[in-house]
């Protein structure tokens, strides 16, 4: 909570955008909504099991991914990779990360990609006194590129940077 608390902040972020953001976080994905997702599209099959079905796989998970434990952005997998097979005992609950890991056939790479360069530049900037270059974060976490963190890096910065 400390480390949750510090983070708040530094980055400015109110205790009720924190709050807002945990639940919007948590909340599974509407069952209905995924229902007509899967019924609208050839990839599904047009066709899905009942809403009250896909609701009972999250309240089996308790609402975490079945492989991580996490809650957040949870979502509906096909365990045998076939996206028109929507008996039952082939779906089961992923956050979103786990399930994107598993359709690219390669575990996650960087789970947790942005808290981890949250946490590389909090800790560079408290040892050197200033932010880092994209190369030391880079070098630093052992991402290849920064790519879908480019922006929160520059955020980062932004916040972080009090220019006198
Ligand atoms: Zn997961």
């Amino acid at each position: 909570m400390e480390e949750l608390k510090r983070m708040m902040d530094l980055l400015g972020i109110s205790e009720e955008d924190a709050m807002n953001l945990v639940l919007s976080g948590v909340s599974p994905s509407q069952p209905g909504g995924v229902r007509q997702a899967w019924r609208g599209m050839d990839y599904y099959g047009r066709s899905a099991p009942s809403a009250s079905d896909i609701w009972g796989l999250y309240v089996e998970a308790d609402f975490r991914c079945t492989e991580c434990g996490s809650q957040v952005r949870t979502t509906v997998d096909h365990i045998d990779g076939n996206p028109k097979n929507h008996d039952l005992s082939n779906l089961r609950v992923l956050c979103l990360s786990c399930n994107l890991a598993r359709r690219r056939g390669r575990g996650v790479r960087f789970p947790n990609r942005g808290l981890t360069i949250y946490r590389f530049v909090v800790a560079h900037m408290g040892e050197h006194g200033e932010f880092p270059t994209n190369r030391q974060i880079l070098d630093g976490t052992g991402i290849d590129k920064l790519a879908v963190s480019t922006y929160l890096v520059k955020y980062l910065r932004a916040r972080l940077v009090t220019v006198s």
